[in-house]
């Protein structure tokens, strides 16, 4: 179930600031606290969905067009489309989220290396 005072959810309603990048009917977009690349944008939609596939399952076609129209046009607008980025979406415990309302982390603003870095065990 979808937890309401997640720090995202806290975030849309205004409770707690954020360095905006964008916003429109579908997306919220901002900075993230803990940068992990020269540009580091988390990209979440507006409506409470906790992760991927909860988006891609209950979320209606306009919201998730609106969402991607959205990512679409930051990543031109903050300069990332000419060299590139990389989008992430974790989900769960194996995919390492650790806030659950579905977000798309952009990163880029130079070469963001290897694609996932595992433990050896
Ligand atoms: P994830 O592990 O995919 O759930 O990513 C959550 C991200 O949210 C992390 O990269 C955090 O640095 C970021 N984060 C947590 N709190 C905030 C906040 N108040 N403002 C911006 N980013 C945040």
């Amino acid at each position: 179930m979808y937890d309401s005072q997640n720090i995202f959810a806290r975030i849309l309603r205004g409770e707690i600031p954020c360095r905006k990048v964008y916003e429109d009917e579908f997306a919220l977009a901002f900075h993230d606290i803990m940068p992990k690349a020269p540009v580091h944008i988390l990209v979440i939609p507006k409506g409470a969905y906790i992760d991927l596939p909860d988006f891609g399952q209950r979320a209606t076609s306009s919201e998730i067009q609106g969402f991607f129209k959205a990512v679409a046009k930051i990543a031109s607008d903050q300069g990332l489309s000419h060299q590139g980025f990389r989008s992430i979406a974790n989900t769960g415990v194996h995919g390492g989220q650790e806030v659950p309302h579905f977000h798309l982390h952009l990163l880029g603003g130079g070469p963001i290396g290897p694609m996932v870095h595992r433990e050896t065990v």
